[in-house]
């Protein structure tokens, strides 16, 4: 058994207030929210997870808003830009978009016939949008806040700060990876088939400062697993090549492991399996909170700590609503 993701499955990051962050990722970005639920190693803080309709592996980006957080610091041994994609003719559109949400936003750049636009969330979190020339066939979440065909299709890609290529180009290719093309000082990988959702990009930059991972920096970077069965073979596969590795945790949503890229990213590999719909149904996705049945027993003492959070309307965006926490 060898290791060969099929691609990202989500990314996880550290963000400040949890309503600039859901008004950002909702109402600018037009993500939906998927899920209200809280850090299971932290159950003081939400885990935010915002995705397409369904909350599918590969359009996932997730968060710990923590209001008050200290920033963290851009630099090597992190995922320093999230990228996500957008039909080939709508950076155009989001350009404007970004401008009259009034969010600074690059040029459009050009590279490897792809166009990107780069930009910052309110905490400061490196993002960018990306239209692929051959187009992207997932289907976007039509929330009416984000007309449909200009709207994100899901996780892109993300850009690997290092110090130096070798090792953890040694360790996405151990993860089934393969270069793909780039140019300068960044390398591009793709998992599986590639394409939108199976990229990442090697960015080294042996002068940049080691970066902190708090406020407004990415926490980890997860690739997909069918189920848990090839999870298992994949975990045992990383022990025997002396990875140190976690336990399978269970999230809930999907199952976990997590290990250390050897230029200091954590990654994880989680499970396609179960999905968001294993709590509630798809129309009512993240309007109320939901905990694991270990936390239940103390759910209001939770419910207690956490700060309410005023949620777009899904059916008429221009009204709110409060999550039932
Ligand atoms: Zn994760």
């Amino acid at each position: 058994m060898t290791l060969a993701t099929s691609g990202l499955h989500h990314v996880t990051a550290i963000a400040g207030d949890p309503q600039r962050n859901a008004d950002f990722y909702l109402r600018t970005l037009g993500l939906r929210l998927v899920k209200t639920t809280v850090n299971f190693d932290s159950p003081d803080t939400y885990h935010l997870y915002y995705g397409d309709e369904d909350g599918r592996p590969g359009t996932l980006m997730t968060f710990f808003p923590w209001k008050g957080v200290p920033g963290g610091r851009r630099g090597t041994g992190q995922a320093t830009t999230t990228a996500f994609s957008v039909p080939s003719g709508s950076i155009g559109w989001w350009q404007q978009h970004l401008r009259d949400a009034g969010v600074e936003a690059s040029k459009v750049v050009s590279r490897d016939s792809e166009e990107a636009l780069t930009f910052r969330d309110p905490d400061g979190l490196g993002l960018s949008l990306v239209a692929h020339p051959q187009g992207d066939p997932r289907d976007p979440w039509d929330n009416g806040i984000v007309p449909a065909e200009h709207g994100i299709r899901g996780l892109h890609s993300v850009a690997l700060s290092v110090a130096a290529e070798g090792a953890t180009v040694g360790m996405l290719e151990e993860m089934g990876l393969h270069h793909v093309g780039g140019e300068g000082n960044r390398l591009r990988f793709a998992a599986g088939a590639g394409g939108p959702g199976a990229l990442v990009d090697v960015l080294i930059t042996p002068d940049a400062p080691r970066g902190l991972v708090a406020g407004g920096t990415v926490h980890h970077v997860a690739w997909r697993a069918p189920d848990e069965r090839t999870q298992q073979d994949w975990r045992a596969e990383l022990v025997d090549r002396g990875v140190q590795v976690t336990a399978i945790l269970d999230r809930q949503y999907f199952r976990s492991i997590y290990f250390r890229e050897p230029g200091g990213t954590l990654l994880e590999i989680a499970t396609d399996e179960p999905g968001f719909t294993v709590d509630e149904p798809l129309l009512e996705l993240g309007r109320a909170l939901k905990l694991p049945p270990w936390l239940e027993p103390d759910r209001e003492a939770i419910a207690a700590t956490l700060p309410k959070l005023q949620l777009p309307d899904e059916n008429n965006p221009e009204l709110v609503e409060r999550s039932s926490s």
